[in-house]
Parts: structure tokens; sequence; C-alpha cells
């Protein structure tokens, strides 16, 4: 408990009390508790430390050798992508990469399919 001193008789009251008990003048700096801060739940929920510093000329070269080992670059590919502590501009870069490869597999897969009769008939020929 803090003490302040009565501003009309001097006296020592407790600094929470808003009178003197001595003579009733009202507490000149009453020290109020502060008030619970609220938390808001979005505040409250602890966020995932976003990387968002640069990635160097050698992180984007180590990335894409990474991501062009097989199997492995897929995968590593997805995990970077969506990782909640992976680097922005790496992540930035995996989606990128993600975006690319799914339009060129559609493309590839589309191009097969509808010439497929050219295909079989050439490969026939090679064979
Ligand atoms: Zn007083």
């Amino acid at each position: 408990m803090t003490k302040t001193i009565c501003s009309a008789c001097n006296a020592e009251l407790e600094a929470e009390s808003k009178f003197c008990p001595d003579c009733g003048t009202p507490n000149a700096s009453p020290k109020v508790p502060p008030a619970p801060v609220a938390v808001t739940a979005a505040e409250n929920v602890a966020k995932p430390a976003q990387n968002n510093s640069q990635l160097s000329v050698l992180g984007y070269v180590l990335t894409m050798l990474a991501l062009s080992l097989p199997i492995i670059g897929i995968i590593l590919a997805f995990v970077w992508a969506f990782g909640a502590k992976t680097n922005l501009a790496r992540k930035n870069f995996c989606r990128a990469v993600l975006i690319l490869s799914g339009m060129f597999l559609l493309i590839t897969i589309v191009g097969v399919v509808a010439n497929y009769s050219a295909l079989a008939e050439l490969i026939g020929l090679l064979l």
C-alpha cells in the first residue's frame, strides 16, 4: 500500500482512498489501480514468427537446386509454400513454382490426351 499526503491537512492517507480520513478532502491524486487491459482473442493468439527478410542470391540458388531434386523437391516445395515459419521470399517463390508446375503438368496432360492417337502412331513407328 503506497501512501500519499492530503492536499488540505497534510495528513498521510492511502494512495487508493478517494477522501482524506482526517478532513474529508477529496484525494487530489488518487492512485487508481490500472484497469485490466482487455486482451482480444485475436491478440491472444500466438502468431507464428513470420520471417520477412530477403532471400539472398545464394538462398535462391539453393532453393532452386533443392526444388529440382526428384521427389524431395516437390515435398520441399509444398513444405516451404505452406510452412508457417518459412522465409516469405522463399514461400512466395515456392508458391509461384507450384503454380507454374501445375500449369505445365495440366498443359502436358491435355496435350498428350488430345494427341494420343498421333503419339501412339509415332511411338509405333519408332518401335
Ligand atoms: Zn486531510
